[in-house]
């Protein structure tokens, strides 16, 4: 029943919302997981402490993903503390909607240094970290790379890279038996989906009103979807996109 048993995992962006669910999820499939975080050390320590109450493993290791020194770095303490690396699951990520005439060289810079050079850059870690036996990366992208929602041309375009970095990824490491796969989600109701303001109100009933399935996912919708792309489950898959949404596309 064990599918990650004695697999060691980095799930980035790991405190809260997607991260957090997917870090539960991997430990109770036997998984050790580094939860990372950036700033939230008390959420990380909260995911920590309710994996290990239930007899799994975990550790909290702080890193901001948008500066590869730091990304050396939680490789470096994911060695030290499991000794080896066989899922990097890239989640840490910024959505921030703006209209075009107010985006701002920092509003780029923020979204496209945490969610697409931190991803590419863990990704280059994870490559050399990574055992002979290979390992999988799993790239948390968006339904907006597709579904294009007005305001979010930032956002939209930091997931498009994702997609397509899978995809090179995908041919650029399958012969070294890593395989690379993202998953896609509709909107999710996570502690920074309340934050931005889009858990409530007009842009949620719009979603809603085009989603067949009614309603907008939850954290619980995802993690499963990634512990499959983690395990041998889903040992002949990769380059692809896997689009969780209610059927919004
Ligand atoms: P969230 O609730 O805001 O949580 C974000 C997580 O990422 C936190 O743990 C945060 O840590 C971490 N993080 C942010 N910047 C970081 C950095 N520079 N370095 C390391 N960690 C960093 O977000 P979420 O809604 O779960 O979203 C997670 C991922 O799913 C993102 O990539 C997002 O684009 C994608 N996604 C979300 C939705 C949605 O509707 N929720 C839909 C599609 C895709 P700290 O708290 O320490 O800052």
């Amino acid at each position: 029943m064990s599918k990650l048993k004695d697999k060691v995992a980095i799930v980035t962006g790991a405190s809260k919302g997607i991260g957090a669910s997917i870090a539960k999820y991997f430990a109770k499939e036997g998984a050790s997981v580094v939860v990372n975080y950036a700033s939230s050390k008390e959420g990380a320590d909260r995911v920590v402490k309710e994996i290990t109450s239930k007899g799994g493993k975990a550790v909290a290791v702080q890193a901001d993903v948008a500066k590869p020194a730091e990304i050396d770095r939680l490789f470096a303490e994911t060695k030290k503390a499991f000794g080896k690396l066989d899922v990097l699951v890239n989640n840490a990520g910024i959505y921030e909607f703006s209209p075009i005439e107010n985006v701002t060289e920092e509003h780029f810079h923020k979204q496209f240094n945490t969610n697409v050079l931190g991803l590419i850059f863990a990704s280059k870690a994870a490559a050399n970290q990574f055992g002979p036996e290979g390992g999988s990366i799993i790239n948390i992208s968006s339904v907006a790379s597709t579904f294009a929602p007005p305001t979010s041309a930032v956002y939209s375009a930091t997931k498009g890279a994702v997609d397509t970095a899978t995809k090179v990824l995908a041919n650029e490491l399958g012969p070294r038996k890593i395989r690379v796969n993202s998953i896609n989600p509709g909107m999710v109701e996570t502690e920074g989906v309340h934050t931005a303001g889009f858990a409530e109100g007009e842009f949620r009933a719009q979603i809603e009103a085009q989603t067949p399935l009614g309603r907008i996912g939850q954290v619980e919708d995802i993690a499963p979807a990634a512990v499959f792309f983690a395990s041998p489950d889903s040992a002949w898959i990769t380059g692809q996109s896997l689009v969780i949404s209610g059927g919004l596309s």
